[in-house]
């Protein structure tokens, strides 16, 4: 049986954002599409309370960015990004380009293509989230793609120097100093300044992520990265204190950031609440991380490992970690996750800064589709065809032919003909 020991006190809505954001975020696309680079600054100063002539950022501001990092922080950061290269490039060397004769003469195959021009998105209004800056442009650069651009929000009014560092040192082509849903729609329509993209990628609040989904068609993006999510699955192996530390640990992001716990010890559920009762008296971000739980906090009991599973589908979490006996359980068998922590000793925030794997991962269900960012996605599989002999152009024909008139289409159908009777030397038999 499933029951709630902490329910929600409200809910998201499921698969498609709030319509009053869409409103909104459909007004600002409409601006930057025909006011260019004056709409975009004017929306700076409106919601960054930020204004300058260019904001793309000189080679000089990138230097002077990057020479604001301690040794210190220059290494960590290294050390992540050398993380998430060797991760995205041991994804890209295990795909596969292939090319197989199917019949006697007909060849298929596909390719890997990489797409031409990118933009990548840093989000960092509450937080300067340079970790994006590794998981996107990295990424794009390790698939191939030949020019990557991004943009991140200024942080509190001014330039996020260790983003943009970060940004430089993930090897972005173009650094510009521009948040929101006018950064997004600047790179997807294009400005006077800003060359157009191909496609968008990277994470952001409900803003950004509804402007990239309104964009859709237009370029491509990566996949729908909003506001986070964590789920952890645990039983009575770990104690209320890592779980609780977990759950905050993630809700801080924001205040319409869920967390949820599934468990199948009661014992493990009462004790969760009452650390998280006392970590809220400590953590310096406790007014968001605890409002965050107070709305959107779960914790439900199971009686099963199998109901743990059926409900960890269910809530297709962006994040899950699992800290159970035998965590192997559910690698094998959930289907609906974002990424997957396994054991104790990780968690999501490694995942989220440094350990390799990519941050930037679907929420709000979409977990039930796709998984995060990788090289792939930075990729186009295209496929390709030869026909390398007289005969097998006529007989494909024959069968080509046939099948375009069982539709009705008769220039299809003409098309095959010909080569029937160029190859084959004879007319289609009906
Ligand atoms: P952000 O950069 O995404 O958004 C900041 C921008 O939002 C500002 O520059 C501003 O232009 C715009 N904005 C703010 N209020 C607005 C309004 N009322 N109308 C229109 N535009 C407005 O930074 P953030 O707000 O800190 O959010 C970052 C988000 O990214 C968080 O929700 C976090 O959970 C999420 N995130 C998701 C993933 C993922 O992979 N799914 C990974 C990391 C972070």
């Amino acid at each position: 049986m499933i029951r709630h020991i902490k329910a929600a006190r409200a809910s998201i809505e499921e698969g498609s954002p709030d319509s009053a954001i869409t409103k909104a975020v459909e007004a600002i696309l409409v601006k930057v599409r025909e006011g260019g680079d004056e709409a975009v600054r004017q929306l700076s100063i409106q919601f960054d309370n930020f204004d300058r002539d260019s904001y793309r950022l000189t080679k000089e501001e990138i230097a002077g960015c990057i020479n604001t990092l301690t040794a210190r922080e220059r290494e960590d950061l290294d050390f992540a990004q050398e993380q998430i290269r060797r991760f995205a490039e041991a994804q890209k060397a295990a795909l596969k380009e292939i090319e197989i004769e199917t019949l006697p003469g007909v060849v298929l195959g596909h390719k890997n293509v990489p797409i031409q021009n990118v933009g990548c998105y840093v989000p960092g209004g509450k937080y300067p989230l340079l970790a994006s800056a590794h998981m996107t442009v990295l990424t794009a650069r390790v698939a191939g793609c030949e020019r990557v651009i991004t943009c991140a929000p200024p942080f509190q009014g001014k330039i996020a120097e260790k983003i943009v560092a970060a940004q430089a040192l993930a090897g972005a082509d173009e650094i510009y100093c521009l948040g929101g849903v006018q950064a997004i729609a600047a790179m997807a329509y294009g400005t006077e300044t800003i060359k157009p993209v191909d496609m968008l990628a990277g994470p952001g609040n409900a803003y950004v992520a509804e402007a990239k989904r309104l964009l859709f068609g237009r370029v491509g993006i990566d996949l729908f990265a909003g506001p986070t999510e964590t789920l952890l699955i645990a039983d009575d192996s770990v104690d209320g204190e890592l779980v609780a530390t977990d759950l905050l640990g993630q809700a801080e992001h924001g205040v319409n950031s869920p967390s949820v716990l599934i468990t199948n010890s009661e014992r493990l559920a009462r004790d969760t609440l009452v650390e998280i009762e006392r970590l809220l008296k400590v953590l310096p971000t406790a007014a968001i991380a605890g409002k965050a739980w107070d709305d959107f906090g779960e914790i439900i009991l199971c009686d099963t490992i199998e109901e743990m599973l059926a409900e960890g589908d269910r809530v297709a979490s962006e994040h899950v970690q699992v800290m159970t006996r035998d965590p192997d359980y559910f690698l094998e068998n959930m289907t609906n996750y974002g990424a997957l922590f396994l054991g104790a000793r990780t968690n999501v925030a490694f995942g989220d800064k440094v350990i390799g794997t990519n941050h930037t991962l679907p929420t709000n269900k979409a977990a039930r589709y796709t998984g995060g960012l990788w090289v792939g996605k930075f990729l186009k599989t295209c496929t390709y065809q030869r026909v390398l002999t007289d005969e097998a152009s006529a007989m494909i024909g024959a069968y080509g032919s046939r099948l375009c008139l069982m539709e009705g289409f008769a220039g299809h159908a003409e098309q095959a003909n010909i080569r029937v009777r160029r190859y084959g030397g004879r007319n289609v038999g009906y």
